[in-house]
């Protein structure tokens, strides 16, 4: 595919966490918006928040993705899909309260996009590096061919007893395959006028940009940074042991449009990883850039510790040229936020 530079973008959820920061990428980089919530009393703060950029930003109310044609009418028109709206969440009882709506929802985009999208030439998927963790006791490196086969096996074997995390770790691993065998056997009958990339994001934190009226309402990732580092609720063990990898909020919505803009990303999924970390490497920023903040661990010291998961982010440096914001810059910039918002 040539490289997409101009045009109509449906953005899928676009009233989420990262998706609000995918439109701001997306519009500055000159493209018109098309974004997907599925109430209309969502679509108020985003017509509001980007209103400087005029009609190149239009919302749209799809109630159900998983009903067949629900994004028939709203692809018609579009160059490029990214599709973010899926649930994240801890609180699923049944596997398939989540794994339905998130296997089902990505297959209803790209279908879409196959019938009545005349003009797309690119559509994108929000996975997650979910899709490729596996827990392990040696340490280990992964790079884009891995599968998280450990959470479907979880979630197969112990079905509503197995942990929440095992049962959203299987809807993003179910979904994006689901995408990719869709996706193969279509390209394998030469039907596509279009190619998929897919982006595998680990913990997303950073500033936020979507409605959201108090630090209980924040969403999931950001939820858990605000109660661990800002009310201090967490233990030291934790603080020095626990951690995963991290990229910031803003670095994930520009590789949606760097996606874009590079030809050679078609047919690829990437690891958008900046790199592992501490809980307590979160603190000791914060407690730097406020001292109000809990030091934590103060004799932690991070050459030291050790990250025996980690995610290889070579090929998304090669080849979409991202660049990655640091520990210290998304927490300050948290931090500012939260400061304006007088959460702090
Ligand atoms: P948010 O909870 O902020 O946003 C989720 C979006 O998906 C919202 O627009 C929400 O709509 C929509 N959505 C949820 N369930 C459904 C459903 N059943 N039908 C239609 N729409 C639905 O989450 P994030 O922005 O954090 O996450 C966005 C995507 O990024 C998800 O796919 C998530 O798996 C992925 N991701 C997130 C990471 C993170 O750390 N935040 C890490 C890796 C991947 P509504 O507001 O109406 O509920």
């Amino acid at each position: 595919m040539p490289a997409i530079t101009s045009g109509r973008v449906l953005v899928t959820g676009a009233n989420g966490y990262i998706a609000v920061w995918i439109v701001k990428s997306l519009l500055d980089a000159g493209f018109a918006v098309r974004g997907t919530v599925r109430a209309e009393s969502k679509a108020t703060y985003l017509r509001k928040l980007f209103q400087s950029f005029g009609d190149k930003l239009e919302v749209v109310v799809v109630p159900d993705m998983t009903k067949e044609d629900a994004f028939a009418e709203h692809v018609q028109d579009v160059d490029a899909i990214a599709h973010t709206a899926s649930p994240f969440h801890m609180n699923a009882v049944e596997p398939d309260e989540i794994i339905g709506p998130a296997v089902a929802g990505t297959l209803s985009v790209l279908k879409a996009a196959h019938v009545h999208g005349a003009v797309v030439k690119r559509v994108i998927v929000l996975s997650s590096t979910a899709a490729l963790f596996r827990t392990t006791t040696e340490p280990v490196v992964l790079d884009e061919s891995a599968w998280n086969e450990q959470a479907i096996a979880e979630v197969k074997e112990k079905g509503r007893d197995a942990s929440a995390v095992a049962k959203y770790r299987a809807s993003k691993t179910l979904a994006e395959r689901a995408a990719w065998e869709w996706y193969e056997e279509k390209k394998k009958a030469g039907v596509l006028g279009w190619d998929l990339v897919v982006l595998n994001p680990p913990f997303v934190y950073g500033p936020i940009l979507h409605e959201c009226d108090r630090p209980e309402n924040l969403n999931q990732s950001m939820r858990d940074w605000y109660r661990l580092i800002v009310e201090g609720k967490i233990d030291n063990d934790t603080l020095v042991t626990g951690g995963a990898m991290y990229v910031d909020v803003r670095d994930i919505a520009q590789a949606h449009t760097l996606a874009l803009l590079k030809p050679e990303a078609g047919d690829n999924r990437f690891i958008i990883s900046a790199g592992p970390y501490k809980w307590q490497d979160f603190a000791s920023a914060a407690h730097r850039f406020d001292d109000k903040l809990p030091a934590g661990v103060t004799s932690y010291d991070p050459s030291k510790a050790t990250h025996l998961l980690q995610y290889d982010n070579r090929k998304a440096i090669d080849v979409l040229g991202i660049t990655y914001r640091s520990i210290d810059e998304v927490t300050n910039d948290s931090l500012q936020d939260f400061k304006a918002r007088g959460w702090l």
